[in-house]
């Protein structure tokens, strides 16, 4: 399965494995199932790729559109927020999958938990090469501690 994922900063390196049953319960259509993949980002400090492995499990609802129109307002219930809404003749597997990927990304990428990241003067990456600049010590929130 090919996803589109609408210009997003990361791309799939590894096939897409979904296990997923679509249920109709009522007019709810209810789907259940696990993904599997594995995602290149670019790490938010060094910008050097990053592979993340994905493993999502997802169980959701889905409700027609057009049982909001007939109650005029809708109030749902705390648990029930989770709960999404279709129009037409159903939903898409595929959007479904796609925000499941999303959903199960970091909010964060790093390649490791101490990339020194790039140098804010020259560029270098400061993983693989020492360049010649200062320091930037402001970049550090423990700097100030230190110094006393
Ligand atoms: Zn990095
Ligand atoms: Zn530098």
């Amino acid at each position: 399965m090919a996803l589109d994922y609408h210009g997003a900063d990361f791309r799939q390196v590894a096939p897409l494995k979904v296990d997923a049953v679509a249920e109709l319960l009522g007019s709810e259509i209810c789907i259940r199932g696990r993904l599997e993949t594995r995602l290149e980002a670019c790490c938010d400090r060094c910008l050097g790729p990053v592979i993340i492995p994905v493993e999502q499990e997802f169980n959701l609802f889905y409700r027609p559109v057009s049982t909001i129109a007939r109650e005029e307002e809708v109030e749902l219930p705390e648990d029930e927020l989770g709960v999404g809404f279709f129009s037409g003749d159903g939903i898409e597997l595929a959007d479904v999958v796609t925000e499941q990927v999303i959903l199960a990304l970091p909010m964060k990428v790093v390649c490791r938990t101490d990339c020194r990241g790039l140098c804010p003067v020259c560029g270098a990456n400061l993983n693989i090469e020492k360049c010649g600049c200062l320091p930037a010590k402001e970049d550090s929130p423990f700097s100030s501690l230190k110094e006393g």
